[in-house]
């Protein structure tokens, strides 16, 4: 189930090998690739694949990469979908400079090519009903039916296509279909549509039209135009290739590119699926397209996932043609590995206890040095500040010890990390046996963290925060939105296998004082506790929300 071979950045990819042998061999000069969303919906982790692909293709040959829209179906089209895929295409660190393009662009090409069709005795106007056309079209073992409108004369053919165009039939009542083959045993060929009629403003192009191409018919052509040389898509677009073909030797196309597939990215413990995505934010499952939960670019970008992880994360997991399930702790390694690296450390309290330094003098302050990376001194050091009271995490507390505990106890000793060597004495509790808080002593000699008066030897290292300066915080630690490794498997319904504890938000965590200014930017180590950074859209300067982007282990591989 989990790719983890680690090939060379260039084995992994047949679509490298293609194309060096077309550019070995002189068919192509340089190769133009391209990357074609519908603008109807928010790009996930998958599209991410592909991009990079395409992207990724066009800057390790020497060629570019288009951005282009295949925007052909404005009643699901919007703005605000164009301008976030152009975002995240950004975040991932791609660029297509010049060459944004849009089908829609094109759709003055693309109808003069369909009277083409017509005018070849290629292409007629259809009357029957989607209904019916569907019934025509038979099945996989059976040849369609021919309709009785297949014979319409060219003349009247051009007549009915020029009155679809200027608005004189109603939706859904008309379109214009190849006349390509109704017994091949290809469906895409038995006839497929051509254009419909759909009276809807349109993004991009406004009302322009009354008449929309399918995207059989606009993707090819606009490829194209655009010169492409290798039009790279996912594995359902197969069969459909050779319609792709029979429209570009069937025009007069000004290039000739050819489309090859490859493997789509299935993610377990995700749905990918724009139809399941968008009901998720619709039923407030999640709070919105960019909950950090989310497998969108816009969710991973806001939980703290960084481009260079997703990049690294496309690479790895290579591109084949056959159908395979990536774990998603594939996905998490990458994000741990590229932050494991850069992120500064810092000392969080998520579920704070008070610990009181019995013998420790009232109002004196001390300041400690901290290394900001343990494997990277040039990251340099900053200050902590030492006092009588402290917050210690209550995970890190254990009343009487359980075997193999070795962090604080009563009557025990534990390390304070870049501090004394503390141990606890007592514990004060409420009515309801809560604990309050707990009282300790702190051995003087122990400062470098290292040394005892006596020599005595201290296990554990826990983190911790002064209580006089700390910086309190809410902390977002979010999991896996679902609990099962294919929610998504048919029959079932995939809002059953939601995780319950994909976010547990802590109000009042205790951080180092070093953090009141943080930026936002700055994705943290938080010592024992995972990779941190502040929520860009909830965080404030005096209330800090931090989102947990990935814990420091996968726990997940370990629990199974
Ligand atoms: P739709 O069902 O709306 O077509 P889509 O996910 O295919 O959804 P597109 O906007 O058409 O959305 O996708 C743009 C490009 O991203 C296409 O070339 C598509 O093949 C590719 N793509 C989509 N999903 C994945 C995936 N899971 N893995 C790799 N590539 C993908
Ligand atoms: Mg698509």
């Amino acid at each position: 189930m989990t790719t983890t071979e680690q090939a060379a950045p260039t084995a992994n990819n047949f679509l490298r090998t293609i194309i060096d042998e077309d550019l070995k061999s002189g068919k192509h000069s340089g190769i133009v690739t391209r990357f074609p969303p519908e603008p109807n919906g928010y790009l996930h982790i998958g599209h991410a694949k592909s991009i990079c692909i395409n992207f990724g293709l066009a800057r390790d040959f020497g060629g570019r990469c288009h951005l282009r829209f295949d925007d052909t179906n404005p009643a699901k089209e919007e703005q605000e979908y164009i301008d976030s895929i152009k975002d995240s295409v950004r975040w991932l660190g791609f660029d297509w400079g010049e060459h944004l393009y849009y089908a829609s662009d094109y759709f003055e090409q693309l109808y003069k090519w369909a009277q083409y069709l017509i005018e070849q005795g290629k292409a007629y106007v259809e009357d029957l009903s989607g209904e019916e056309i569907r019934a025509h079209r038979g099945t996989l073992t059976e040849p369609g039916i021919e309709s009785p409108f297949r014979n319409r004369s060219v003349g009247e053919n051009l007549m009915l296509f020029q009155e679809m165009r200027s608005g004189k039939f109603p939706d859904g009542s008309r379109v214009l279909r190849a006349k390509i083959d109704m017994a091949s045993p290809n469906m895409s060929l038995r006839d497929p549509v051509l254009y419909r009629i759909l009276h809807a403003p349109h993004p991009h192009v406004g009302d322009a039209w009354k008449i929309y191409p399918m995207y059989d018919f606009a993707h090819g052509q606009s490829d194209a135009i655009e010169g492409i040389t290798h039009s790279i898509c996912t594995l359902e677009f197969e069969s459909h290739r050779p319609l792709y073909e029979w429209f570009l030797d069937n025009l007069p196309v000004p290039a000739r590119p050819r489309q090859y597939e490859f493997a789509r990215l299935n993610l377990t413990y995700t749905v990918m699926s724009k139809r399941k995505l968008q009901e998720l934010v619709k039923l407030g499952i999640v709070s919105g397209w960019d909950d950090p939960r989310m497998p969108t670019l816009v969710g991973i970008k806001r939980r703290g996932y960084t481009p260079a992880a997703v990049r690294a994360f496309c690479e790895q997991i290579g591109v084949g043609r056959s159908d395979s399930w990536i774990d998603v702790s594939v996905l998490e390694e990458c994000v741990r590995a590229d932050l494991n690296d850069a992120a500064p450390r810092a000392m969080a309290v998520l579920r704070p206890i008070k610990l009181v330094l019995d013998n420790y003098p009232a109002g004196q302050v001390e300041e400690l040095q901290a290394a900001n990376h343990p494997q990277k001194p040039e990251m340099g050091s900053r200050t902590v500040r030492f006092g009588r009271e402290i917050w210690i995490d209550a995970e890190d507390f254990m009343e009487v010890p359980s075997k193999g505990f070795f962090r604080l106890t009563v009557g025990g000793e534990v390390k304070l990390r870049f501090g004394y060597i503390v141990k606890c004495t007592g514990v004060v509790r409420d009515e309801q046996g809560t604990i309050l808080e707990l009282h300790g002593e702190y051995d003087p000699a122990s400062r470098d963290g290292i040394h005892t008066a006596d020599g005595r030897k201290v296990k554990g290292v826990i983190h911790w925060v002064s209580a006089a300066h700390a910086v309190t915080a809410e902390m977002r630690l979010f999991d896996r939105l679902f609990s099962d490794p294919n929610p998504d498997r048919g029959g079932a319904d995939y809002k059953q296998f939601l995780n319950p504890a994909s976010v547990e938000m802590l109000t009042s965590c205790k951080l180092e004082a070093s953090l009141a200014g943080a930026d936002v930017e700055t994705r943290y180590q938080f010592e024992r506790q995972g990779y941190f950074r502040q929520d860009p859209k909830d965080s404030q300067s005096d209330k800090l929300v931090f989102n947990r982007i990935v814990t420091l282990r996968d726990t997940w591989t370990a629990k199974k």
